[in-house]
């Protein structure tokens, strides 16, 4: 067999081997591979209608097209499956206890609070942070920091329970988006005076998606015309089944509000959790876990909270998260107090990271510094190749110009105060609906100030910056202003979500509908050597209107679209309109094909308002 051939180009062959590319590899990443030339590769895709130069991040499809045009099987690697083969060059396993069964520990269990809005998850939360103040600590629990642990008795045992402190299925989704699997047991919380709701219902989709045990907590009891009853009869529909019905899940009725039952609901959880979970760890392990909550702090720079789930995390480690690294400096507990130790299912703060990582991103000890300072700008610059290649506007030769001339793309960059109100920002951003002319795409995402390296991505293309709760640094703004970026401040997400939904439908093209004007019929046709073929009609029905644009149909066929009225004239009159009812003589431009009995339809092409 001959080796392919595109547009005169030859090609490297494959034998259908597979060829295993990270997302946004480029064509010299792919001819590496393969042992081939760059610059063929750049040729066949020129002929395939793509123009990409060989450096260029190039995303997945093209990548795939190129590889079936030359006979290999090109398998673009997930990011997932790509932290796991980077992690493997270090010869760093994440996700598993080292060692064997004996080594493994009783850890507490780790809850969140899911359910609808205002049946009162923050209550809740604050209420069972209060109600641990008594045991001695100082002020109770002071500080915000993602998580806190408390302590609940069960058969005369203190036992510690681990609560994620950031309400909402929100945090739970994007952790579990990233694969860290974060929580043990899930408290539905569902008000008895308001009942299941939708988002009463995506949580418990989502927990047993997550395949994570229920305990439903009934709040607000303390409520008139509150219906507990009710609450376990409607969730017996979502497989939810209270123990007292003979089912296996625990409801605890409570109140948020009046601190009824909340003992009893941290009991239950222990309880849920001795039956259906084994919730064992191996302490003696260097750390590993799940980054909840970060932040960058004026005085105290990148502070980000951690759960461990595995081993245990001491001042001084080597650490990495996502794509920041660094070396525990300090560790603060939800009191506000140093932590020299962490063990499994604690939370604690961490002070000493370079950068701030992400909400969700995994967290590990490594031996050195130099290798977290690795492995984190091995994950940087794999996200940034990543981000490169789905900015890279796909543009093929037919509509190269069109492309250039108009791209209905709002790209946007966001910058926040942390990861979990940047995140969510563009969770929602990303929801806004205006059908699928314009698209928004987030180019970039981060924590902190609007920096001149912000703007300068933005400079690039047609992009927009916003800030939450930031401001610009430095010399972002002047440079901003120089270039003409516009850069945008918030402090409240949905009016966030409102400009930019505005700003997306302002770029929607204008959409125009037709509007009939009027008809008539042609019934004598006369040929003048001034005005060409003259129509005299009588108007059927409307108006008849000089410029207006004009189709003609003879026997109910369309014989001619896209005329205009040319000329107008009523008895020797030029006119500029003609009523039903009414004789005129008009003229439709060059256009001489007309018969006695033809119909003249007049239209004009309005706009039409977007909802
Ligand atoms: P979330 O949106 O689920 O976080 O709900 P919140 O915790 O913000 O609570 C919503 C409202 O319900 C607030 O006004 C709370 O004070 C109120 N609330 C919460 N728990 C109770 C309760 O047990 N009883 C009563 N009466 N009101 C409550």
């Amino acid at each position: 067999m001959q080796a392919p051939s595109v547009g005169g180009v030859r090609l490297p062959k494959g034998n259908g081997e597979t060829i295993k590319l990270p997302r946004g590899a480029s064509l010299t990443d792919f001819a590496d591979k393969i042992g081939a030339n760059p610059a063929s590769l750049v040729q066949v895709l020129f002929h395939l209608g793509e123009m990409v130069t060989a450096t260029a991040s190039v995303a997945d499809e093209v990548l795939e097209l190129l590889g079936t045009e030359m006979n290999y099987n090109v398998q673009v690697v997930s990011p997932e499956e790509e932290d796991r083969e980077l992690l493997d060059s270090f010869s760093i396993s994440y996700g598993e206890d080292a060692g064997g069964e004996e080594d493994l520990v009783v850890r507490p269990p780790v809850v969140t609070i899911m359910g609808h809005v205002d049946h009162g998850k923050t209550r809740l939360l604050d209420t069972i942070r209060k109600a641990n103040v008594a045991e001695g600590e100082a002020g109770g629990i002071t500080q915000h920091i993602g998580a806190y642990q408390v302590m609940s008795e069960l058969d005369g045992y203190e036992r510690p329970i681990t609560f994620i402190d950031t309400p909402g299925h929100e945090a739970f989704t994007a952790m579990r988006a990233r694969g860290a699997k974060s929580t043990d047991i899930a408290v539905i919380v569902v008000a008895a005076d308001d009942g299941v709701m939708p988002q009463t219902v995506e949580a418990i989709n989502h927990a047993q998606a997550a395949d994570v045990p229920i305990v439903v907590a009934v709040n607000k009891i303390d409520k008139e015309g509150a219906n507990p009853a009710k609450i376990r009869q409607q969730l017996t529909e979502y497989g939810l089944v209270a123990e007292e019905y003979g089912g296996e899940t625990m409801f605890v009725d409570i109140s948020a509000r009046e601190n009824i039952n909340i003992e009893q609901l941290l009991e239950a959880i222990l309880l849920t959790a001795d039956a259906a979970l084994d919730l064992r760890a191996n302490p003696n392990m260097e750390a590993q876990g799940v980054a909840i909550e970060a932040h960058l702090d004026r005085g105290r720079g990148p502070v980000a909270t951690v759960l461990v789930q595995r081993g245990t995390l001491r001042v001084g480690d080597s650490v990495v998260a996502g794509d920041a690294s660094g070396r525990v400096r300090r560790m603060l507990d939800e009191h506000g107090a140093d932590v020299t130790e962490a063990y499994p299912s604690r939370p604690v703060q961490v002070i000493g990271f370079t950068s701030v990582p992400g909400a969700g991103d995994t967290f590990l000890v490594v031996d050195e510094d130099r290798v977290a300072r690795q492995i984190a700008d091995r994950r940087r610059a794999r996200e940034r190749n990543a981000e490169l290649a789905s900015r890279r506007k796909r543009v093929s030769l037919e509509d190269l110009d069109a492309a250039l001339k108009e791209t209905n793309t709002l790209n946007l960059i966001i910058k926040g105060d942390n990861s979990g109100t940047v995140e969510a920002l563009e969770d929602a951003l990303m929801k806004i609906e205006v059908g699928d002319d314009v698209e928004l795409r987030v180019i970039h995402r981060g924590v902190g100030g609007i920096t001149e390296g912000d703007i300068n991505l933005a400079i690039a293309d047609n992009v927009i910056v916003l800030g939450f709760n930031v401001r610009a640094e430095g010399k972002a703004t002047e440079l901003a202003n120089r270039e003409g970026v516009e850069i945008r401040y918030y402090t409240v997400i949905y009016q966030a979500i409102e400009e930019i939904e505005q700003a997306l439908k302002g770029m929607l093209k204008p959409e125009y509908e037709e509007v009939g004007l009027g008809t008539a019929e042609i019934r004598e046709v006369f040929r003048s050597s001034r005005f060409g073929t003259i129509a005299g009609c009588l108007v059927m029905g409307g108006v008849i209107r000089r410029n207006a644009r004009a189709r003609l149909l003879r026997d109910s066929v369309v014989v001619a679209d896209n005329l205009s009225i040319n000329s107008l004239r009523r008895v020797k009159d030029d006119v500029v309109e003609v009523r039903e009812g009414f004789e005129c003589g008009l003229t439709l431009g060059n256009f001489n094909d007309i018969k006695q009995g033809d119909v003249i339809e007049t239209f004009e092409m309005r706009e039409k308002p977007r909802s």
